[in-house]
């Protein structure tokens, strides 16, 4: 029988070198530096020519058996863990663009990463311009010869909104741009970026892949399906490592020198996190469909977004990309402000929490958190709304979350 199951793929990834002791599990390697045997050793491995870890913030064994679990499930060229999702798409970022150049956005994106977009990266002279990436005429006029990329996000949190990623596929190889996904809201279990031409995909491992918020971490994963020679700033390395150029030059260069690399400890964690994605996100997408079926016949509700439900206007683009499965977080609105209040502090078993994809179900007021620093323009511009609740739903036994809502709704 042919092991195509995530899961089982998961559970069967082989170890890069055999364990002495016949562990089945990876252990913890728990060490700064590595070392060799002879003088004659330690040259070559500097020369290039004698492949081995030498020192953790490059790479190490745990964390290299997590990046090559992650390769095999994503069917990817190769992939590099970081420390935070944050570092994952700042080192991207860095690797694809110099001062005085751009890349494409949608402005619905998470927070950090717009003011990283915002005001880390325009002090340094990155521009990032932004198009709601629904119209190809629109997105084509910003496109000029400094365009880099395009990014986006493959749900819009907490508009739980889903672009058209084929459109923006065909535009990007037309002007030979990079194509970036954060797919941190629709796990590699659903979503096969590959597939539908992105290119580059970064992951917030924190949240889904981390077994259910128990560490921080990131992803950068590589689809090996960019010509590396559109971009000028990878002119340095695709004669030496062709369709690797990106590859070595984030880890030869931003992602060593920078040290943002993800630490053995957590990468054991994420391992594990790996293994039990499929079943958690299984879980999760049963009980937010029941609370979505819950929402819509409750007369306080007034409205309810998420695009897995058959009503919903991204419910296309949900089976197209993501198997039917566009992440496990839904957002409704009650009449106003107050009420989303009320109806929080009443709350027993759903916790307020501004995490997403832990364990547990997790609620927030996004208005008044989230976007709190946000103008009244801005937050309208992000369709932000006061009476708007977001909820990250999680593996308890949903009759017990229905009991939880319907006694904080009373
Ligand atoms: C959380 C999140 C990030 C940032 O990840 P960290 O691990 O917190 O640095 C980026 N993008 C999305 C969509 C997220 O949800």
């Amino acid at each position: 029988m042919k092991n195509t199951g995530f899961t089982t793929t998961s559970l069967n990834v082989p170890f890069s070198k055999k364990d002495p002791h016949n562990s089945l599990q990876m252990p913890l390697y728990e060490s700064v530096a590595f070392e060799f045997d002879s003088a004659e050793q330690m040259e070559a491995n500097f020369k290039g020519e004698y492949v081995a870890h030498v020192y953790s913030r490059s790479s190490s064994p745990t964390v290299e058996y997590f990046e090559m679990k992650l390769k095999t499930l994503t069917k990817s060229n190769g992939v590099i863990a970081v420390s935070s999702g944050m570092a994952a798409i700042s080192n991207t970022i860095m690797a694809i663009t110099k001062s005085g150049e751009n890349i494409i956005s949608s402005n619905q994106l998470f927070g950090h990463t717009l003011a990283l977009f915002n005001n880390t990266f325009k002090e340094f002279g990155f521009e990032t311009r932004y198009s709601l990436l629904k119209s190809e005429p629109d997105i084509e006029s910003l496109i000029d010869e400094k365009t880099r990329a395009i990014y986006f996000e493959t749900v819009t949190n907490p508009q739980l909104k889903i672009v058209d990623i084929e459109m923006l596929s065909k535009i990007a190889l037309k002007h030979n741009l990079l194509l970036i996904a954060d797919s941190t809201i629709t796990p590699p279990n659903v979503f096969e970026a590959g597939k539908f031409g992105v290119n580059i995909e970064v992951i917030s491992t924190t949240k889904y892949i981390s077994g259910g918020a128990t560490s921080f971490g990131g992803a950068i994963i590589d689809h090996g399906n960019y010509d590396w020679k559109c971009n000028p700033n990878f002119s340095k390395y695709t004669e030496k490592f062709l369709g690797n150029a990106f590859m070595a030059k984030i880890r030869k260069n931003i992602y060593r020198n920078t040290g943002g690399s993800m630490t053995p400890q957590t990468a054991k964690l994420q391992i594990q996190g790996l293994d039990i994605l499929e079943l958690r996100v299984e879980k999760c997408y049963d009980n937010c469909m029941d609370l979505s079926a819950f929402f819509k016949t409750h007369s306080k509700i007034k409205s309810i977004d998420y695009p897995g439900l058959q009503s919903d206007s991204n419910f296309e683009f949900a089976k197209k990309y993501f198997n039917g499965v566009p992440g496990t977080i839904l957002s409704f609105d009650l009449e106003s402000k107050e009420a989303c209040f009320t109806f929080m502090n009443k709350l027993k078993i759903i916790r307020r929490a501004t995490n997403l994809n832990d364990n547990k179900t997790l609620i927030i007021h996004p208005y008044s958190t989230i976007y709190a620093e946000f103008s009244d323009e801005e937050r309208d511009k992000a369709n932000i709304r006061d009476t708007m609740m977001r909820l990250s739903v999680g593996i308890e036994n949903v009759a017990d979350l229905i009991q939880d809502i319907e006694q904080a709704l009373l």
